[in-house]
């Protein structure tokens, strides 16, 4: 950057309403325009189907964009998420793999609910499914429809109440491990990088993920301190991991949009970029020739 000029900046953690967000693609995007970001990526649980539309409407404003999506997954009984950045989005084992998580989030609703009932509070599957309109639902939708319905004052009581781990209507639900999860995002040919490693607090597995060929890890998250960013850059100097960070925006959910919030400067989505087109031509260089 030079003196004087504004800095280039990405937020590379974003949902829209094809997962938990509420937002179409369409605002997202012109929120990012309002907050002249010069990319972003979007990275919805389990799915990639906003990345096209997405895509398009970048494209129309000028703003860099990298698809991606954030595929849950555990290790040693973490759950551990990982987003998986620059990935073809047709490619076949990726979506068929994500078809099979959506199927197992959308059962996962239907038990939710029927713990619910089970414990006298009347919400239906329906109400769930209708309010969430997409393939990949899950917990928030179920806080969402549980306020809506006048059962909760808000999602954290819905949260709190019902909803996080070992709460009664918490249904754990399945998921592949951290290092199969890494080495799916490869074969569709993206950048494998752990989501918010201070959430989770599970520093012990990214050696084993470190070894299963994992590209980077998100230090810069709405809901790590400056300390836990400080101690996830140096790790990523120890492990030789690139840096990425991202507000993990939900849209509207929870009031106030944190699109931007947290940013990097363009220049990681350059060296992002940069292993991106490093694993395509490994790739390339690894299939067969052609007869
Ligand atoms: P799921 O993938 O169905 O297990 O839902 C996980 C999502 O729930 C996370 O990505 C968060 O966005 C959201 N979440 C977790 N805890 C809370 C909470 N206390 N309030 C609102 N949303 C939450
Ligand atoms: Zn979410
Ligand atoms: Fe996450
Ligand atoms: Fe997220």
């Amino acid at each position: 950057m030079t003196s004087g000029s504004v800095p280039r900046l990405a937020d590379l953690h974003l949902h829209t309403h094809y997962s938990d967000g509420t937002w179409v693609p369409e605002d997202l995007v012109a929120e990012a325009r309002r907050l002249e970001l010069a990319a972003i990526a979007l990275t919805d649980h389990d799915t990639v189907e906003g990345c096209a539309a997405t895509a398009q409407a970048c494209a129309a404003c000028g703003i860099e964009f990298l698809c991606g999506t954030e595929l849950t997954a555990e290790q040693d009984e973490h759950e551990i998420h990982l987003l998986g950045y620059g990935i073809d989005t047709h490619h076949p084992e990726l979506l068929t793999r994500i078809a099979r998580f959506q199927t197992v989030r959308q059962d996962r609703i239907r038990e939710m609910v029927a713990r619910l009932n089970q414990m006298r509070v009347p919400l239906r599957a329906e109400a769930v499914f209708t309010l969430a309109n997409c393939r990949a639902p899950g917990r928030p939708h179920v806080a969402r429809a549980l306020v809506n319905a006048g059962l909760c004052g808000s999602l954290d009581e819905a949260f709190e109440r019902f909803l996080k781990r070992n709460r009664p209507a918490w249904v754990p639900k399945f998921k592949m491990s951290a290092t199969e999860a890494i080495s799916l995002i490869h074969h569709a040919g993206g950048a494998a990088v752990m989501a918010h490693p201070g959430l989770n607090r599970s520093d012990q597995v990214i050696p084993a993920m470190v070894e299963a060929g994992m590209d980077g890890i998100e230090c810069f998250h709405t809901k790590h301190s400056a300390a836990t960013a400080r101690h996830y850059l140096e790790l990523a100097e120890r492990y030789h991991l690139l840096v990425t960070g991202g507000s993990d925006c939900h849209g509207l959910s929870k009031g106030v949009p944190l699109i931007g919030t947290v940013t990097v400067p363009y220049e990681r989505v350059e060296i992002l970029k940069h292993r991106i087109a490093e694993h395509a031509e490994h790739k390339a260089a690894a299939a067969p020739a052609a007869p």
